[in-house]
Parts: C-alpha cells; sequence; structure tokens
C-alpha cells in the first residue's frame, strides 16, 4: 500500500533521511522507535509529502506522490494524519471539526457529512460531547476526535505521530485502544509511539530508526527480546 523507495532527505547540510526503504501492506500495522531526532517525525511527515524529499520515491497504492498540485491533495487526503498536538479547529465544535474535510474538500453534504462524523464520534467514544468546543474536552478526548477526523476523510492509511506523549497517564490507554480496535478492524497504519504494550497487542512489524536510517525490522516479538544491532539494544535498555 505504501512503498518507500530510496528516500534521502536533507535539511540544508543536515541529513535527516538516509536511504530508506519501506514497504508496508494493507492492513499492516507498522511502529517506528527510536531515539529522539533519528528522524520518525520526519519520515511520517514525507510519507504524505508534508515535507519535501531530496530523492527517491513514495507510493501510495501504486501511485507515486507528486511534489505538489492537484493529485498531491488528492493523495493526501487518502492518508490520515494524527499528531501529538491534537492540532484542533478551537472555534469549531467537536462535530463542525469532523465534518469539516467531508464537506470542504469531499463535497459532502452536511446532512450525510454530520451523520458519518456522529457515527464515527460514537466509535471513539465521544458522542456526547459532539456540541461541546475542544476546549472543553479533555487531552484523551480531543485526541479521539483527532482521529475521528482523520477518519472521516476515508483514508486508505491512518499515521501517527507519538499520540500519546502528550497526555495525562490516565488518558494514554483511552486513546490506545481506540487505537488497537483499529489496528484489530484492519486499518493500515504507520504508528510513531514508545508504547510498547500498544505494540506488543498491536503491531505486525517494528521499525527501528536511529540517526536517520532505519537500523533493524523485526516482528514485535523478536524485536523487543532479542534486538539485533547494538543501537537498538543500547535504546531498548534506557527505555525499559
Ligand atoms: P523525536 O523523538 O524527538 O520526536 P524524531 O525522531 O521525530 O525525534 P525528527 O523530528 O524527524 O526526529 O528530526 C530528525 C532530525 O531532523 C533532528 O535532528 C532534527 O533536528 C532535524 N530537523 C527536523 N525538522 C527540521 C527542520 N525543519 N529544519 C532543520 N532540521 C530539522
Ligand atoms: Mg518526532
Amino acid at each position: 500500500l505504501v512503498v518507500i523507495d530510496h528516500v534521502e532527505k536533507h535539511y540544508g547540510d543536515f541529513h535527516a533521511l538516509k536511504d530508506i526503504n519501506l514497504t508496508v501492506d494493507p492492513g499492516e500495522v507498522v511502529i517506528v522507535i527510536g531515539p529522539s531526532g533519528s528522524g520518525k517525525s520526519t519520515l511520517c511527515r514525507t510519507i504524505n509529502r508534508l515535507e519535501t524529499i531530496t530523492s527517491g520515491s513514495i507510493a501510495i497504492d501504486g501511485k507515486e506522490l507528486p511534489a505538489e498540485g492537484k493529485e498531491l491533495a488528492k493523495l493526501r487526503a487518502e492518508v490520515g494524519m494524527v499528531f501529538q498536538s491534537f492540532n484542533l479547529f478551537s472555534h469549531l465544535t467537536i462535530l463542525e471539526n469532523v465534518t469539516l474535510g467531508p464537506i470542504k474538500v469531499k463535497g459532502m453534504k452536511k446532512a450525510d457529512a454530520d451523520k458519518e462524523a456522529r457515527r464515527l464520534l460514537d466509535r471513539v467514544g465521544i458522542a456526547h460531547q459532539a456540541e461541546k468546543y475542544p476546549a472543553q474536552l479533555s487531552g484523551g478526548q480531543q485526541q479521539r476526535v483527532a482521529i475521528a477526523r482523520a477518519l472521516a476523510m476515508h483514508p486508505k492509511i491512518m499515521l501517527f505521530d507519538e499520540p500519546t506523549s502528550a497526555l495525562d497517564p490516565e488518558m494514554i490507554n483511552e486513546v490506545l485502544d481506540v487505537m488497537v480496535d483499529l489496528a484489530h478492524d484492519g486499518m493500515t497504519m504507520v504508528v510513531v509511539t514508545h508504547e510498547m504494550g500498544f505494540a506488543r497487542k498491536a503491531a505486525d512489524r517494528v521499525v527501528f530508526m536511529a540517526d536517520g536510517e532505519i537500523v533493524e525490522q523485526a516482528k514485535p516479538e523478536d524485536f523487543f527480546t532479542n534486538p539485533q544491532s547494538s543501537r537498538a539494544k543500547d535504546f531498548l535498555s534506557k527505555l525499559l
């Protein structure tokens, strides 16, 4: 579903992504972990071209991502993204936050978009808060709204960049539970997270990055019990 082929990314002189090759199959859940500054967010952001790449190619569903233009907007709509900060529009209600994309980008009728948004809000456990504003919700609730908003575009793949790292501990699980449900429903997901419980429950594969490179990839049970590289061993020893 996603094929990343020999991707390089520079920020000026800084080499942020080095020869990244990664394929994500339909329905697969891939966890990306690695030290701070290793390029995890950059990788996520290149997948829907929020960042330009220096060379290489990224294809989604067989179509190579163009650098700009209408085609990019169309392909980008197929990629849902959830960030550490929830990025909800504070002046819009929860319902309006979720219906904005479908109405503006997909030209959906308001009544249809509302109906679909309420179904998704119900799915993430926020059905009763639809008329509230983001500031009236807890962090965990806001993040679940952000997930519903991304799902409203019917993406082919969902990208999550540390979706729980800004949350208070007691709210982390309510967001992870929604993500585990999504994974079990067959959503294709790339998730940057240090939540090892989630990785064990939902991940098909762990990708370990360091210094802009993919250092190793393995099934979670293999990676956590038997990491191959010294950098992965070192990283895991600090994590546990
Ligand atoms: P963290 O775990 O802290 O979120 P990360 O693995 O997500 O780290 P990135 O945010 O992808 O790391 O950053 C990778 C490297 O690229 C870092 O060294 C960072 O300083 C650099 N970098 C990121 N964005 C930019 C930018 N816009 N301009 C210049 N350098 C950048
Ligand atoms: Mg990051």
